[in-house]
């Protein structure tokens, strides 16, 4: 499949002033960051508060472009002023809190503003309103207020407008955050099914490890460095190096874990609780 995105050594520091102008700090954000993603791919970005990840998501997003590095989306070079639209239509953001994504009174309204912000045809705008509401399983809630709905209910509202732009790809920032566990799973679907279905390559920055599991590959930072890469497997068969580094495993890797530390021979980088069941009856 073809390369989507490729970041080359992407350097980026934030510089602190103070009211003066004078420069009271520099953060580098990211360093030397490298990232490949295919096509089609869901890529997971796990890493403690501060580690870079919005900033990476930013870069992608084009919001923000590299001091140093490059990074190309979709065969677009972000550095280039002339494409920064086109790739913000090309990789759309779906942010932490959904009420500030939200703007009008009514969901289809809502979903309609992007495209009818850039002009397309009414016709066209309905057509994308219901097929993008119906991607995430809000269309039967087309007429109502967003204000009504759950946490998860908003988000997946809020994704359905992203859609309504047809991305080729979605950046999720940490979208399960604020919710609670029956709104995550609802947007974790969502996600799941617009990469299966439609082919929509997404990005998705986490805190829960259980989010990460059904990634084509998860990319961990640390001090705006990728410091592990890898299939999901292959990343929760590190539990130690991931516990040096401060970061949790799916609590199923983690009870996995524990039991083999204790002696049972059981593999390591198990990721659900039924691998973890028929292993156990594999012992007994
Ligand atoms: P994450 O999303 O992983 O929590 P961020 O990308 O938000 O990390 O931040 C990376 C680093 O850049 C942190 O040290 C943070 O304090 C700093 N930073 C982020 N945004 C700004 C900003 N607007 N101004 C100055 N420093 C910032
Ligand atoms: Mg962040």
């Amino acid at each position: 499949m073809d390369q989507f995105i490729k970041a080359r050594n992407v350097t980026f520091e934030y510089i602190r002033r103070d009211d003066d102008g004078n420069v009271e700090g520099i953060e580098t954000a990211l360093d030397k960051v490298d990232l490949d993603v295919k096509a089609g791919d869901f890529i997971a970005i796990l890493g403690a508060n501060g580690s870079g990840k919005s900033t990476l998501a930013k870069h992608i997003n084009a919001l923000l472009t590299p001091e140093s590095g490059y990074l190309i989306v979709d065969g677009k070079d972000t550095h280039n002023k002339d494409h920064t639209l086109a790739i913000r239509q090309t990789a759309g953001m779906v942010f932490q809190n959904p009420d500030n994504q939200i703007i009008a009174s009514i969901v289809e309204e809502d979903v309609g503003f992007g495209p009818e912000n850039i002009g397309v045809p009414t016709d066209e705008i309905w057509t994308r309103v219901e097929k993008s509401l119906r991607s995430v399983g809000m269309y039967h809630y087309r007429h109502h207020s967003p204000n009504r709905l759950s946490g998860g209910q908003k988000q997946r509202v809020a994704i359905a407008g992203v859609m309504a732009m047809k991305p080729k790809c979605i950046i999720l920032d940490e979208p399960t955050a604020m919710l609670d566990p029956i709104g995550r799973q609802e947007v974790l679907s969502a996600v799941r099914e617009l990469n299966k279905k439609n082919g929509i390559t997404v990005i998705l920055i986490t805190h829960y490890m259980e989010e990460t599991i059904h990634a084509n590959r998860i990319f961990v930072m640390e001090s705006g460095k990728v410091i592990m890469q890898g299939k999901p497997r292959e990343i929760f068969s590190r539990v130690e190096e991931l516990k040096d580094h401060h970061l949790a495993v799916p609590q199923v890797t983690e009870l996995a874990w524990e039991l083999k530390q204790s002696g049972l021979s059981l593999p390591d980088g198990i990721l659900t609780k039924e691998e973890l069941i028929s292993e156990l009856c594999r012992l007994s």
